[in-house]
Formats: structure tokens, C-alpha cells, sequence
């Protein structure tokens, strides 16, 4: 059994939700996530902001509004008036739930929610009457029965398993199975979610709890490109990549996978495979075990980075300067991306500013601190085992007219990051995608 994942732009209209039960149908008894119709969980949040600010108005306006898309859009999903109807009487119950939080006393995060799940549960019963009109038996698998956190945010395998077994083997007689990404339930057993862009997540939590044959990632793009295509002309897709490549290039800005999707599928060694809906012919990449000759094969960005210079007040041979400095950070739960020390200081990037004034009012008892802004990281990825000369000399080179703030190498055989300027990123990209892949000058 595969598990088959389409991002929101794959079921961005009724022609494209159309699109995706044709590709899915013929493919066999697998579980297919899907995402919320794209647009929607932005207008989801919307509508949770406008609650908070008591503005009921605004928010049943903008329920008003996200409503008529989906009727307009039931309108042009079925061939049978049956069809249409049940999926109206359904998604007009969506919309009044949604509706019903417009009345209620107070706002919480946790009808916050409880709103932002109602995509993917549209998109869910949507699909559903689809494939059913089109003879199939497909059964929704409703993701708030089996997907579960535990008391850490971290996923609850043994409950995930046990449960998404029990669903299975309940409707064993099923074609296909539809089920809702992104959504969960937290170790309140309240709603909750796996974080924005967290249906790649989902499908790789259930790969893991089925010991799936795949995991293939259905989105708008043939593949992880070797450079980020929204900065960049002339990417191009990588064939194969290891799974600790694709995280560090999920983790460090390529949008295309979420970076907690890559764990699950590589601690269970079950291949990951990133398609174009739009095209499903094309080859996309498949992540894996993947020994591969040493290379560079992407570049990617990752924004709103601040850096952290701490120098030590105590001159040279001063030991436990590092310690207090990283239990500083602990202390303030913010994790640390990239690190350069020398005998004097250290510095370091966060990319949550959340504890920001409390951490440099910390860390100003042992050094003078310094605070940069508006960073970004490059990462330059591929295998690049040190013993293999010359990779970060050609890194280094394609930015030679970049100021670097701070450079990372040795952390990993996979990766080496730059700290450069915000105004910097796109021409920084472009470089290096003209010299370590060859693509013309812009
Ligand atoms: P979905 O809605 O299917 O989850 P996303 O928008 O989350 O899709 O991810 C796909 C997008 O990721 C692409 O349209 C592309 O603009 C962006 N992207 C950023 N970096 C890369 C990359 N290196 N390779 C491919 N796509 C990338
Ligand atoms: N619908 C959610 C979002 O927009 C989850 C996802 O698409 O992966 O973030
Ligand atoms: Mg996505």
C-alpha cells in the first residue's frame, strides 16, 4: 500500500480535484491525504483573527465569502444531481459549524483550532462523493480518530498505529482510502494541528505507521528543483536524493517538503517520492538511502534568521563560556541553526525571536552581545564527504561577491550554510545556480 499526498493546488478547483480522482482511481488500495483547497486555511486563519478581535462582522463575511467558492466549486465537481447534493447539504454544514463559533462567548486557541481543521475536512468529503459517483468504494478515514500528538507536541506512533489499523480493517472491503492532512488531535484530545504545511507530515507519519511500500508527495512542481524557482530561472529537478539531503533542503527553505515529513520515512527506510500532479508523467525525485556519488545538487533559502555575536569578557583559555551560552538558549526553548566559534566568541543564528530581549539580557552577563536582523541562510547541499576536496572552495567562490556574515561547514557531510543579508538572497541564489550548475546569467 502506497500513501499518495496532494498539496492544495492539486485540489485547487473542482478541475483539478477532477484531475486528482482520475490519477488516484486507477492507482489501486491506497490512502490518499489531501490537503485543504488552496487559499483556504490563509481565509481559515482569517477568520480565527477577526474572532479574536471580537470583529464578528468581518468574520462572517469572510465565512460569506469562503462559502460561495465552495458551492461555486461543488457546482462544476459532479456529473450526477445526487452528487451535488450531498455535497452541498455537507459543506453547507461545514460553513455553518464555522458559523457557530461567530456566536460563541469567548475565543480561544482552541476553537482557533478547531476553524483552521475545517479545510481538510471539506476537501475530504468532497473527494469522497467524487470517487463514489465515479463506482469507486472509497471510505474517509477521519484523521481526528488516529492522529494524535502526545504530551511533547511529538507524534504519538503507538496511538497513530493502533488506531489507523483499527479504521482500516474496519472498512476492509474498501477501493481506496481519503483521509484529511495537517489535522490531529493533542494530547488534551483537543483539535489541534501539525503546523502549517504539515500534510506532507501526515502522510509520512502514516507511511511509518503502515509500513508503506511509498510516500509520494503530489504538488504543483516536478520535483525538488536544484535551486528554489520562485528566486531563480532555469531550475531544474534532482533525480534522487538521500533523505538527510532532502531534510537539510526542507529545513533550510525548500518549501516543496515540509522538514519534519523526511524523519518518519527515513527512520523506516520507506521512499519518498516528490511528483507534479500536473504532470504526473514527469520523473520528480525520489528521496532514500541514496549512496550517491559525491556532488552539489541544491541550493535553498531560509528567511527571517536572526545571528547572535556573543564575545567572551574573559580573555584567551576561558572554558565553560560555550556551556553557559547554549543553556541560555535551552533555558528559552530556541533552537540554534548555525554556530562559528573563535578563541574569544561565538556566533550563533535563531529563527524565533520569541525569547529575543530575554536571551540577550542572559547572555550580556558573560560578553557583549551583538544582534543582526533581516538574515538569511544559504544552503548549499549535495554528498560532500570532506575528504572530497573542493566543494566548499566552489561555494565559496560563487558568493565571492556576497558579504558572508557567518559560514557553517563540517556539521554534517551534507551541507554548508552561509549567513548572508536579506537584500542579498536572490542574487545569491543566482549565483550559485550559474556556477555550480551551469544556468545562464540572468
Ligand atoms: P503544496 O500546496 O502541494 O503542499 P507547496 O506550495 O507547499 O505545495 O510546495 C510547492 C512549491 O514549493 C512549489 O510551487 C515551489 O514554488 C516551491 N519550492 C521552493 N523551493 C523549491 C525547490 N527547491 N524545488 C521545488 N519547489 C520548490
Ligand atoms: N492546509 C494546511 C496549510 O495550508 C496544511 C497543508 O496544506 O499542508 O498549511
Ligand atoms: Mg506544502
Amino acid at each position: 500500500m502506497k500513501v499518495l499526498k496532494f498539496g492544495g493546488t492539486s485540489v485547487g478547483s473542482a478541475e483539478r480535484i477532477r484531475h486528482v480522482a482520475s490519477l488516484v482511481a486507477p492507482r489501486g488500495r491506497n490512502i490518499i491525504v489531501l490537503s485543504a483547497m488552496s487559499g483556504t486555511t490563509n481565509t481559515l486563519v482569517e477568520i480565527a483573527d477577526y474572532l479574536y478581535k471580537r470583529n464578528v462582522n468581518a468574520a462572517k463575511e469572510t465565512i460569506n465569502i469562503l462559502e460561495s467558492k465552495y458551492l461555486q466549486t461543488i457546482a462544476k465537481l459532479y456529473d450526477r444531481h445526487e452528487s451535488r447534493e450531498k455535497a452541498l447539504k455537507e459543506i453547507k454544514g461545514y460553513f455553518n459549524y464555522l458559523r457557530s463559533f461567530a456566536r460563541l462567548p469567548q475565543f480561544t486557541s482552541v476553537e482557533e483550532k478547531m476553524i483552521l481543521a475545517q479545510g481538510e475536512m471539506m476537501s475530504v468529503a468532497m473527494m469522497t462523493i467524487l470517487l463514489n459517483e465515479r463506482g469507486i468504494n472509497a471510505e474517509a478515514l477521519p484523521a481526528l480518530e488516529y492522529m494524535k500528538t502526545g504530551e511533547n507536541a511529538e507524534p504519538d506512533m503507538n496511538h497513530i498505529q493502533a488506531n489507523l489499523q483499527a479504521l482500516l480493517d474496519r472498512y476492509m472491503d474498501a477501493d481506496i482510502y481519503i483521509t484529511q492532512g495537517y489535522i490531529c488531535r493533542n494530547y488534551a484530545g483537543e483539535v489541534d494541528n501539525l503546523q502549517r504545511g504539515g500534510s506532507d507530515y501526515t502522510a509520512s507519519l502514516i507511511g511509518a505507521a503502515i509500513e508503506a511500500e511509498e510516500v509520494e508527495i503530489w504538488t504543483d512542481i516536478d520535483g525538488m528543483h536544484n535551486n528554489d524557482p520562485r528566486f531563480v530561472e532555469g531550475t531544474r529537478p534532482v533525480g534522487e536524493l538521500h533523505y538527510e539531503e532532502a531534510a537539510e533542503l526542507a529545513y533550510f527553505g525548500a518549501k516543496i517538503l515540509h522538514p519534519t515529513c523526511v524523519l518518519p520515512a527515513k527512520v523506516n527506510n520507506i521512499p519518498v517520492r516528490l511528483l507534479n500532479t500536473m504532470e504526473p508523467e514527469a520523473k520528480g525525485t525520489l528521496i532514500y538511502n541514496n549512496i550517491a556519488e559525491p556532488s552539489i545538487k541544491a541550493v535553498a533559502a531560509k528567511d527571517n534568521v536572526t545571528a547572535i555575536k556573543i564575545k567572551s569578557s574573559r580573555m584567551l583559555l576561558a572554558y565553560g563560556f560555550l556551556t553557559r551560552v547554549f543553556e541560555t538558549f535551552e533555558k528559552f526553548k530556541t533552537p540554534i541553526d548555525m554556530v562559528a566559534t573563535s578563541e574569544v566568541g561565538v556566533s550563533l543564528t535563531i529563527d524565533s525571536e520569541r525569547f529575543l530581549p530575554e536571551i540577550t539580557d542572559e547572555l550580556k552577563k558573560f560578553g557583549t552581545v551583538t544582534v543582526d536582523r533581516d538574515m538569511v541562510i544559504i544552503a548549499v547541499v549535495g554528498n560532500m564527504e570532506w575528504t572530497n576536496a573542493g566543494y566548499e572552495a566552489r561555494a565559496i567562490e560563487a558568493l565571492s561577491e556576497i558579504p558572508v556574515r557567518m559560514i557553517s561547514y563540517g556539521g554534517s557531510n551534507f551541507n554548508i550554510s552561509f549567513l548572508i543579508r536579506k537584500e542579498d538572497k536572490v542574487k545569491a541564489l543566482n549565483l550559485l545556480s550559474q556556477k555550480l550548475f551551469n544556468t545562464p546569467e540572468a
